[in-house]
């Protein structure tokens, strides 16, 4: 009997230290998440990998591939089939199987792997790696061998069961999320947020979103989007918690009491200042934004200055020094772009000043700002009415 399974490996090194069976543990759940509507698994921990095995019916590569890749602390996916059945005249029949399944297109170089758990195998590595390679090269007319640089491995691990698999599926890498403590990202309905959010996730950080909304002048479609763009950054990260914050008071507030060609970044400041007191209510430890230096008008060195002034964690701001198009590149590959990209009408005009301020005065700001004198309470007030989702 012979099943296919799906093998995933991830770093050794993210996985070395006390956290270890912490960091699997979330590997898995993370895997669950994303593969449980999809049928029936076990998910089993095998040394140094984790093991997808279907209950029942076979399992569906094609898609359950797509939704295991995205994960962070994997670092390859390896379609491939087990078996009890460990006599060499099995393994050379299903590896012979898997190669022709693989190589029927064209010709191909390749170079056969062999390990065994248990050194009693009458067989050493070296000599199954032969036999297997011998027996695979004799019935087939399209491959060769090249030990040094094989288009294909064909690898055959003898544990408890045995393992044949050739296929293997570089994905992003990264740290197993929550291995590096947490932040929260500034998630607009924009390109650019999504992907500094992921970025970030990227090196083990769990991520909370906040996200802010002021109906009826931004359109429950941008909210939608917002959703969207969370619900998939959680492929990558096995969850994510997102604040919706309502801000339209406090943005009406602001109109009626800054100079307007300033009004820009005295809303970024707003937005800085209330993100950082949700990150501190949920333990995070730094802020996220999709800033970039130059892209827009409150974006300048200047710009940044005066809204970083409000915050007192680090923020971290991983595409500025990126392109536009080296951020829609991510964006694509990450499947965030066409969530971004869909219209709404933005009906915010009057918030928008014609000839915004490019190189605001941090003292001028803050000058301003100190007579501001209902700006907590809107803040307070705005935190107080916002509305969590989780995905
Ligand atoms: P994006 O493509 O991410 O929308 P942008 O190029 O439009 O960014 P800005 O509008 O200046 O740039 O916003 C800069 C950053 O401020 C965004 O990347 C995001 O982190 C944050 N931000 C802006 N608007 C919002 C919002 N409504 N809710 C949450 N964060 C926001
Ligand atoms: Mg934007």
């Amino acid at each position: 009997m012979a099943e296919k399974v799906l093998i995933l490996k991830y770093g050794e090194i993210a996985m070395r230290g006390n956290n270890r069976y912490l960091f699997i543990s979330r590997l898995v759940s993370a895997i669950r998440k994303n593969i449980d509507d999809e049928g029936d698994f076990y998910v089993v921990k095998e040394q140094g990998r984790l093991i997808i095995e279907s209950r029942g019916t076979e399992i569906d590569f094609d898609r359950i591939i797509p939704k295991v890749t995205p994960i962070f602390g994997i670092i390859a996916v390896c379609p491939g089939i087990k078996t009890q059945d460990q006599s060499m005249e099995n393994l050379r029949k299903l590896a012979l199987e898997q190669m022709r399944e693989q190589c029927s297109d064209k010709n191909y170089t390749f170079k056969v792997k062999a390990k065994r758990a248990d050194k009693r195998y009458p067989l050493s590595s070296k000599e199954i790696a032969a036999d297997i390679g011998g027996y695979v090269l004799e019935n087939t007319d399209n491959l060769t061998v090249d030990v040094h640089n094989p288009e294909i491995v064909l690898n055959v691990e003898l544990r408890t069961d045995a393992y044949i698999y050739s296929k293997l599926i570089k994905t992003f890498g990264g740290l197993p999320v929550g291995s590096s403590g947490k932040a929260v990202a500034l998630l607009s309905g924009g390109i650019d947020s999504p992907v500094a959010a992921w970025t970030i996730a990227k090196r083990g950080v769990e991520i909370e979103a906040v996200y802010f909304h002021s109906p009826p002048y931004t359109s429950e479609w941008a909210k939608q989007k917002v959703c969207d763009l969370a619900e998939r950054i959680a492929c990558f990260t096995g969850g994510i918690k997102l604040h919706i914050v309502p801000f339209t008071d406090l943005q009406l507030y602001l109109l009626d009491n800054v100079p307007h060609d300033k009004l820009t970044i005295f809303l970024k400041r707003a937005m800085m200042k209330t993100a950082e007191i949700i990150a501190e209510r949920e333990n995070a430890l730094a802020l996220i934004t999709g800033e970039s230096v130059g892209q827009v008008a409150s974006q300048t060195l200047q710009g940044l200055n005066a809204i970083n002034a409000v915050c007192n964690m680090p923020v971290l701001r991983p595409l500025s020094g990126m392109d536009k198009q080296e951020i829609v590149d991510i964006a694509k590959k990450i499947g965030t772009f066409d969530i971004s990209i869909r219209p709404y009408e933005d009906c915010c005009t009057i918030f928008v000043a014609k000839h915004p301020e490019t190189k605001p005065k941090t003292s001028v700001i803050d000058r301003i700002e100190a007579k501001l004198s209902e700006l907590d309470g809107f803040i307070e007030k705005a935190i107080e009415d916002t509305e969590v989702v989780e995905y």
